[in-house]
C-alpha cells in the first residue's frame, strides 16, 4: 500500500483509537444492539469521515488505500463501527465524487466530510441480487421528479441524513431506465420503516425506508437519467474491496485471540498448530487480492473481477477462519465473553451484503469469459 506521511500518521491513530476504544465497547455495542455515537463522533473528530473527500469539498483528499486500510483496523475490534463508516463514504460519497455534478458535490461532500451519515438504498422487499428488478418509480413533473417505493435492509437506515436511491425512470427500458437521486431524510414523505434485529453487526442500523410522493429537486439526479445502473456497478466496485477490507480486519482480530489464547494451553496448541496454519494462509492470500484490487483501483482503472474476487476471497477466508478459530476454543466458543462468536456472526455478513459471494463468482465468470480484463495483460 502506498501511503504518504499524513496518512501513515493518520493510520497510527486509527491504530491507538481502536486499540484504546473500540475494543472496550465492541461487546456492550454488540450485546445492547447500540449505535456507537461516541466512537463515529471520535472518528468524526480524527478526520475519517473527510480522510477520503477532495480538498476542494472541505476533506482531506487522502488516498483509497487509507480509507480501506482505516476500515481494516478498526474491523479488528468492531465490525458495526468500521460499516458507519465504510457505507457513508464508500457507497454514498464514492459516486457522488464520481459522478456529481459541482453543485451535489459541495452541498453534500462537504457534508459528509463534516461528519454527516449517508446511505445507499437499492435493496427492495421483493428483489435483492436482481437489481433490476425493483419497483420504485421516479416520475419527472416540472423541475422534480417524484419518487414512490420502498427500500429494505438499509445500513445506517435509522441515521443517515441522505440517501443515495435507485429508482426506475423508464421502466420498460430495464437497466437503461435506472437512475440514481440524492434524497434527504428530512424531504416530505421519507419514513423509516421497520428496523431488524440482526445477527450480526447489531450496532450498525438496518432499515426498511420508505418514500411516498417524495418530491426530489431535479438537480438531486445523479449525473444522467438511465445512468443509475452503471454507476451503481462501478460504486460497487469500490464498496466490495471495503466489505473485503472489512472481513480482513474481522479475520485478523480472530487468528490474534486465537494465538493468544493457545500461548495459554500447550496442549490446546499442539493439537491445533495445523489449524492455526491455515487461518494465516487464508488470512494472507485474503489480503494479497485485496490490496491488487486497491492498487488496480488507485491507478485509476477499474476491474469488476479484482474487486469480486478481493470480496469474494476475504468474505469467504473471514467465515472459514473464524469457525476454526471457534472449533479451537471448544466449549469457550459459545461463551461471549471470547469475542470470536462474535466475529463469527460479523464474518457472515461479509459473504452476503454489496452482493452475495454468488454473485461475486457470476461477475468474475462473466468477466473473464467475455475478456473484459486487461489486468490480465499486464
Ligand atoms: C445486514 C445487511 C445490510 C445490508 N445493507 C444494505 C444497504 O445498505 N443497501 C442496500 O441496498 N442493501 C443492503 N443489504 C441487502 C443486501 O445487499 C442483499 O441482501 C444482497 O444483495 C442479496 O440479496 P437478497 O438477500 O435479496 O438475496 P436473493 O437475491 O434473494 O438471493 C438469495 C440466494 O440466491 C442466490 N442467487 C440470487 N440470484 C442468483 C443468480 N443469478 N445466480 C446464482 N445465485 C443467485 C444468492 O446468492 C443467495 O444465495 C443489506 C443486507 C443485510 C443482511
Amino acid at each position: 500500500m502506498k501511503l504518504n506521511e499524513n496518512e501513515k500518521k493518520l493510520l497510527e491513530e486509527v491504530k491507538k483509537f481502536s486499540e484504546n476504544k473500540v475494543k472496550k465497547r465492541a461487546e456492550e455495542i454488540d450485546i445492547r444492539a447500540e449505535f456507537p455515537s461516541d466512537l463515529v463522533n471520535d472518528m468524526i473528530n480524527m478526520g475519517l469521515f473527510a480522510m477520503y473527500i477532495p480538498k476542494e469539498y472541505g476533506g482531506l483528499g487522502y488516498s483509497l488505500s487509507s480509507l480501506m486500510e482505516t476500515v481494516r483496523i478498526i474491523s479488528r475490534y468492531c465490525a458495526s463501527t468500521s460499516l458507519i463508516l465504510d457505507v457513508t463514504v464508500s457507497l454514498f460519497a464514492e459516486p457522488i465524487i464520481q459522478f456529481g455534478s459541482p453543485e451535489l458535490k459541495s452541498k453534500y461532500l462537504a457534508n459528509i466530510a463534516k461528519g454527516h451519515i449517508g446511505a445507499l438504498a437499492i435493496t427492495e422487499p421483493s428483489t435483492g441480487s436482481d437489481a433490476v428488478a425493483i419497483k420504485t418509480t421516479a416520475k419527472k413533473k416540472g423541475s422534480n421528479y417524484i419518487i414512490d417505493g420502498m427500500k429494505t435492509f438499509i445500513t445506517n437506515g435509522k441515521e443517515a441524513r441522505y440517501y443515495l436511491v435507485s429508482a426506475m425512470t423508464n421502466p420498460s427500458m430495464r437497466h437503461k431506465g435506472m437512475s440514481l437521486f440524492v434524497v434527504e431524510r428530512n424531504f416530505p414523505g421519507v419514513r423509516i420503516g421497520a428496523e431488524f434485529h440482526k445477527l450480526g453487526i447489531r450496532g450498525s442500523s438496518t432499515t426498511e425506508v420508505i418514500f411516498e410522493n417524495v418530491e426530489v429537486p431535479e438537480e438531486n439526479l445523479l449525473y444522467k437519467e438511465g445512468e443509475g445502473f452503471r454507476i451503481e456497478m462501478e460504486t460497487l466496485n469500490v464498496g466490495r474491496i471495503g466489505i473485503a477490507s472489512q472481513a480482513i480486519g474481522i479475520s485478523e482480530g480472530a487468528l490474534k485471540d486465537i494465538i493468544e489464547y493457545v500461548k495459554t494451553n500447550p496442549k490446546i496448541r499442539e493439537y491445533n498448530q495445523f489449524k492455526i496454519a491455515d487461518m494465516i494462509n487464508k488470512v494472507m492470500s485474503s489480503v494479497r487480492n485485496y490490496e491488487a484490487a486497491v492498487e488496480y483501483s488507485e491507478s485509476g482503472k477499474n476491474s469488476p473481477t479484482l474487486s469480486s474476487v478481493s470480496k469474494l476471497s476475504a468474505g469467504d477466508n473471514a467465515v472459514d477462519v473464524t469457525t476454526t478459530a471457534l472449533s479451537i476454543l471448544g466449549v469457550k466458543s459459545f461463551d461471549a465473553q471470547y469475542p470470536t462468536e462474535r466475529r463469527f456472526r460479523e464474518a457472515k455478513i461479509t459473504q452476503i451484503y454489496e452482493g452475495t459471494n454468488e454473485i461475486q463468482r457470476l461477475v468474475i465468470a462473466r468477466e473473464l469469459i467475455r475478456n473484459k480484463e486487461s489486468f490480465l495483460e499486464t
